[in-house]
């Protein structure tokens, strides 16, 4: 077979962005080269429909092996008494919970998007929205924390079947037991949606939901450093309240109802290469050097913010608890889109970001969110965060200066040469 140079010459070029520049996505980071690896082998061929030692295919022995090397090691990390790593992503995750627990038309309460929350969690835009009668709570005008009183209220009023708690751009902590006292006044399950700060979480960090949300889930390219996927988990199994039996007449737990909600429910053949790469970065979790690395986002992202409030940015709340920050760039007079488009000619990538109470569309919005899990993959510590603070400053109060874009994005290049990334490549 002739080789696809024209592929391969891409994904050498997306290789160099990622080299020579500062990525601040908080979504994003860099998987270890054998995660990466993982990623690219046999096991990529094999169909598995099922559950290790339960498979609808033959000669799934071996990767019965590594999915349950992968469950066991998530298990470990998180304290948790069930765990699913067959999602594909983290919005298939989302999915399945509800598939399994919902009827359409059943109400939903969630962090608005416009708040920080996800897409999953009842936009209209979402199969969450579109399928489930979605309603939301937000966060304070004046604080920017979420409204536990207003969550109460608006719970006891519309009586949502499952509240979900977790966001995209939040850099507070969740008070989860606050959040199950609200669900068991009326009832209803909670879901924790920990994608964004899970790798914070399996080290204990922040605020742990296991104890108190009956569904935790996540994605695994995040904090986690995984490759890209998602996970179901649960501190504690139990039987499903709706009275549903197996053939044999015996009561359901939840977990069969999760398992049967991913497969057959959303998905088909679970992607056991992911599997195995989601494996391995279990492995690296578990290791002394991702409890430093863990620590050291913190640190980073604390040096961060308070280099952008020393330089008068707003940030929402006021500042961090975990890897990320929201800035509200209305008192600088330059969009969201515009601030995004100028740092990224100069090599500095970020998003756009509607804040709490935007005025602009979410095309335009008036503020960035930014991360630092991958910076801090890179090798950065607290010394660096001021340097990275001040080209964002120089570059947002002069957006249109071409030369200073240019001359930045030589410093940022020469500046990125000491960070090496897969040196094996
Ligand atoms: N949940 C939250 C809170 C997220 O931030 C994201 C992704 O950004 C997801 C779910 C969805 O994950 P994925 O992109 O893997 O579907």
């Amino acid at each position: 077979m002739q080789r696809d140079q024209q592929i391969f010459d891409l994904i050498g070029q997306e290789l160099e962005r990622q080299r020579h520049g500062i990525e601040l996505i908080a979504s994003e980071n860099f998987t270890s080269l054998q995660v990466m690896q993982a990623m690219g082998h046999v096991m990529t061929n094999k169909y598995a429909e099922g559950y290790p030692g339960r498979r609808y295919y033959a000669g799934c022995e071996i990767v019965d092996q590594s999915e349950q090397l992968a469950i066991d090691r998530a298990k470990q990390i998180f304290g948790a008494a069930y765990v699913n790593v067959q999602p594909h992503s983290g919005a298939q995750a989302n999915a399945a919970v509800m598939l399994a627990i919902l009827q359409p038309g059943d109400k939903i309460l969630g962090l608005d998007l416009s708040m920080g929350g996800h897409l999953t969690h009842g936009s209209s835009v979402n199969y969450s929205g579109k399928l489930y009668q979605p309603h939301f709570y937000g966060v304070n005008r004046e604080t920017g924390l979420v409204e536990y009183d207003k969550m109460e209220e608006i719970a006891n009023r519309e009586k949502p079947k499952l509240i979900i708690c977790g966001a995209s751009a939040y850099s507070r902590d969740w008070d989860y037991k606050r959040i199950r006292e609200i669900a068991d006044q009326i009832g209803a399950f909670v879901l924790a949606d920990i994608a964004h700060p899970a790798g914070l979480i399996a080290k204990g960090l922040l605020n742990s939901p296991f104890a108190h949300c009956h569904f935790v889930t996540t994605t695994t390219h995040k904090t986690l450093r995984g490759p890209r996927g998602g996970m179901i988990m649960m501190g504690q199994d139990f039987e499903n309240p709706f009275g549903l039996k197996t053939p044999k007449g015996e009561t359901r737990l939840m977990s069969s109802l999760i398992d049967t909600a991913v497969f057959p429910g959303i998905q088909g053949g679970p992607l056991e290469h992911v599997i195995a790469a989601k494996a391995i970065s279990f492995f690296e979790i578990l290791s002394d050097e991702y409890d430093v690395y863990a620590k050291q986002i913190l640190k980073n992202a604390q040096s961060m913010a308070k280099s952008f409030v020393g330089k008068g940015y707003q940030i929402i709340s006021g500042g961090t608890d975990n890897h990320l920050m929201l800035i509200d760039l209305r008192n600088k007079n330059i969009s969201g889109k515009k601030a995004e488009q100028t740092l990224v000619k100069a090599d500095i990538t970020v998003n756009k970001n509607m804040v709490p109470f935007d005025d602009k569309s979410a095309f335009v919005t008036s503020g960035i969110r930014i991360g630092v899990p991958a910076i801090t993959t890179r090798g950065m510590n607290e010394g660096h965060m001021g340097q990275i603070v001040d080209w964002i400053d120089q570059l947002l109060m002069d957006a249109d200066n071409e030369g200073l874009i240019l001359k930045v994005r030589g410093e940022v290049n020469t500046f990125m040469q000491q960070f090496t990334l897969y040196p094996e490549l």
